[in-house]
């Protein structure tokens, strides 16, 4: 009794957020109330490339530590949350092929939410990291009104990421491959020049978003497409992929070929949340990434283009928000956290 009395929550039970990245583990506590005791990034090695067993022991390290770190009893943690990079069914079996980060022959079809759930003793509830991303965004953006709201998310980084949220929940789909924005294809009219080539995505599809709207969309498609239209720009002198991560600093200083890239990405952004203000008419269009940490004006002319390529109705325009994702490096884990609390909370 003594210890429960010591937490420094009114709350009379939590849940614990862990977002599983490539390289490190970031972990969350969420209260009963909403309130998160975790203000900072706290991370640990996530060691998935040593395999599952190393990367199960790591997971369990951040929670107790995130426990001990915000004196919360072991007691009080009703479930987990985790999210981790795609692709992964929606109960978190990693693809059978294997994903980027978990490419060793053990993590394929290997069921990360069960193993954590047999370590630590409580029940976990699994996501992908893009989808735990969108569904921070929507509840940090709606807050007490998140569970009447819908959203959709698309997050820029090295893909394009995102997640659609109905009524404050995440749409995970059969598979559990809702939400996957970087593969829809869009109308290609009006985003590339007369004669530019159709993009293709490392996915197969050629003219999709991610094709496109991405870091490896701009290394692989606009960039060597763009050098020829600047041949005399100083990037030209740069390997593709150097040439592609300095692009955002150039676009800061309004250099035009930089503009021209990321004005298309703003172009494809814009045709995908016109297709989903058809398809969910969502009351809000959320932007995350890169893009969120770049000078303001910059930002600003970014969010700005791609309101103005998403058609929407005169009503859906006075009924729609658009937004930045604030706090992306801790959105996993919070996002993973959300979704354990409203599990609990609706068990
Ligand atoms: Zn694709």
């Amino acid at each position: 009794m003594d210890q429960v009395e010591s937490v420094r929550t009114p709350a009379s039970w939590v849940v614990v957020g862990l977002d599983n990245g490539g390289t490190c583990n970031n972990a969350t506590v969420l209260d009963a109330t909403g309130r998160y005791l975790v203000d900072n990034l706290v991370e640990n090695p996530s060691l998935v490339t040593d395999g599952p067993e190393s990367a199960i022991d790591q997971l369990a390290e951040a929670f107790h530590n995130i426990l001990d770190l915000t004196s919360t009893p072991l007691t009080l943690v009703r479930a987990v949350g985790l999210d981790t990079p795609g692709p992964a069914s929606a109960k978190g079996v990693i693809s059978s092929k294997g994903a980027t980060n978990f490419s060793m022959v053990s993590w394929h079809g290997f069921d990360i939410r069960s193993a954590l759930e047999a370590r630590i003793g409580l029940p976990v509830f699994y996501l992908n990291d893009a989808n735990a991303a969108a569904l921070y965004a929507h509840h940090r953006l709606f807050g007490a009104e998140a569970m009447t709201k819908s959203s959709v998310a698309a997050i820029v980084g090295t893909g394009l990421g995102g997640g659609v949220v109905e009524d404050g929940r995440v749409v995970s789909g059969a598979a559990g491959m809702a939400g996957e924005l970087g593969h829809v294809q869009i109308p290609l009219h009006g985003v590339l020049e007369v004669g530019q080539p159709v993009p293709e995505c490392n996915c197969g599809f050629t003219g999709d978003v991610e094709s496109i709207a991405s870091l490896t969309g701009i290394k692989k498609n606009l960039l060597p497409y763009w050098l020829t239209r600047f041949p005399d720009h100083p990037l030209a002198a740069e390997p593709l992929p150097q040439a592609a991560k300095q692009l955002r600093s150039y676009a800061e200083k309004e250099d035009p070929l930089a503009l021209a890239v990321f004005e298309q990405q703003a172009k494809a952004i814009g045709k995908l949340f016109t297709i989903a203000a058809n398809f969910t008419d969502p009351d809000a269009y959320l932007l995350g990434g890169g893009v969120v940490e770049a000078a303001p004006k910059f930002r600003q002319w970014f969010l700005n283009t791609v309101r103005e390529n998403t058609q929407l109705r005169a009503e859906q325009q006075s009924a729609a928000t658009f937004a930045l994702v604030a706090d992306l490096d801790m959105a996993g884990a919070r996002g993973a956290a959300v979704a354990a609390l409203e599990a609990v909370q609706n068990g």
